[in-house]
């Protein structure tokens, strides 16, 4: 349904919130299938497709093409292709798709076959993210994760064989138990599997979760911090030397091949978002979704026709927004672009609460960006962004 009037945003995300199990550390906003069941066998998904599929058609939108588009979760690996491809469709009809967009699909080993794959890639899919986290099964059992070592390799394969050139594989730092020569290992064995892109989390530590109640940050079996920025420093010396950039704090990618949906996040650029928890940042009002199915699907029954009926963010939220996504990558923050959206005082005040951190090393002006050092400003990034916005009050 394009409408006139609301912001043009040309990324999309689509939330697709099923998994076969929740990992230990995991408070995404999933429902858990169980390990059997999957794309049109199981009615749970079907009926969330049904919802999903109201959600975009009922949806304020302007008609310009997407030119980047991303399927999260969860594990998407449990659509089948026609699922992905009736979205994909649907999407094509009410917002266009430019030709050359970026189409991605997380993928977790084991929940997929090679036809499979093929048949996302004529679904239009031309990039996939596989979630490996760790390459020692002992790790992988401590994180309650639902694959095997085996089944990592098979699922490379698998991806090489279907044809896709364009993908990325996640690892985990800072998991209980893990040691520096786990994390060497899994380093190694991830660039020996040949993707484009690797993302290299440090594990966040959430309440809720069952690593939450078991363990607490800095205590072991959880790394000290002292190991976490080893490995974090591991991490980017070994890629690095692999070929990958280091353009984004936790994100490594070949030249062409950095991810150009997520960029639009650290840009603090406008985007869909469609799904149970899913959250669309549309003319500086960010709508996030319920993130449990009934309310999802009670909050589509009565969708909100106009994005004017949500709070704008204030101005005071976006700085901190733009300073928070915009340090996080290598490229840093473009001061002009700030003159456009922010207040003249700002700016000066952010050059001045930005000297003591050049100082110490971990910021540098170029040109006219201010950005993090890599690694050392991106190791200390919460703390100086944090400095930076207080500074402001
Ligand atoms: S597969 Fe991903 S989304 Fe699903 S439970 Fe594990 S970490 Fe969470």
């Amino acid at each position: 349904m394009p409408t006139q009037g609301n912001p043009i945003a040309t990324s999309a995300y689509i939330h697709i919130p099923f998994c076969r199990r929740r990992c230990f550390y995991c408070d995404f906003p999933i429902s858990v299938l169980g390990d059997r069941v999957r794309g049109e066998e199981s009615a749970m998904i079907r009926e969330y497709l049904g919802y999903l599929h109201q959600e975009i058609c009922r949806s304020p939108c302007q008609a310009s093409p997407l030119t980047t588009i991303f399927f999260g979760g969860g594990t998407p690996s449990l659509l089948s292709p026609a699922q992905v491809a009736a979205i994909l469709d649907l999407l094509q009809k009410c917002m266009g798709i430019d030709p050359q967009a970026e189409i991605s699909l997380e993928v977790d080993p084991g929940t997929f076959s090679r036809s499979q794959l093929r048949g996302y890639a004529q679904a239009g899919v031309n990039r996939l993210s596989l979630g490996v986290q760790a390459f020692q099964d002992p790790l992988l059992q401590v994180c309650g994760r639902s694959h095997q070592r085996s089944d990592i390799d098979k699922a490379a394969a698998d991806i090489h064989e279907a044809g896709f050139e364009n993908w990325s594989l996640d690892l985990i730092s800072g998991l209980p138990g893990q040691t520096l020569d786990h994390w060497q290992e899994s380093l190694n064995q991830a660039i020996a599997l040949e993707p484009r892109h690797i993302s290299a989390y440090d594990l966040v530590v959430e309440p809720v979760t069952v690593f939450g109640k078991r363990y607490q940050p800095d205590v072991p079996p959880l790394p000290s911090h002292d190991l976490a920025s080893a490995m974090y420093q591991m991490a980017h010396d070994t890629l690095t030397s692999a070929g990958f950039d280091h353009y984004e704090i936790s994100n490594y990618g070949q030249p062409g091949y950095h991810c150009r949906h997520n960029q639009v996040y650290w840009r603090n650029q406008p985007y869909y978002g469609f799904g149970m928890g899913a959250t669309s940042y549309l003319g500086q009002r960010r709508l996030s979704r319920p993130r449990t199915r009934q309310a999802y699907y009670a909050w589509v029954d009565h969708l909100p026709q106009n994005l004017e009926e949500c709070p704008v963010d204030s101005q005071s939220d976006r700085w901190l927004e733009t300073l928070m996504l915009g340090l996080r990558l290598a490229e840093g923050l473009s001061l002009d672009a700030l003159r456009q959206e922010f207040p003249a005082p700002w700016i000066n005040q952010l050059i001045k609460a930005a000297q003591p951190h050049i100082t110490a090393g971990h910021l540098y002006f170029e040109g006219d960006r201010l950005a993090l050092r890599v690694t050392e400003g991106f190791l200390v990034s919460n703390s100086i962004i944090l400095s930076l916005w207080n500074s402001q009050a």
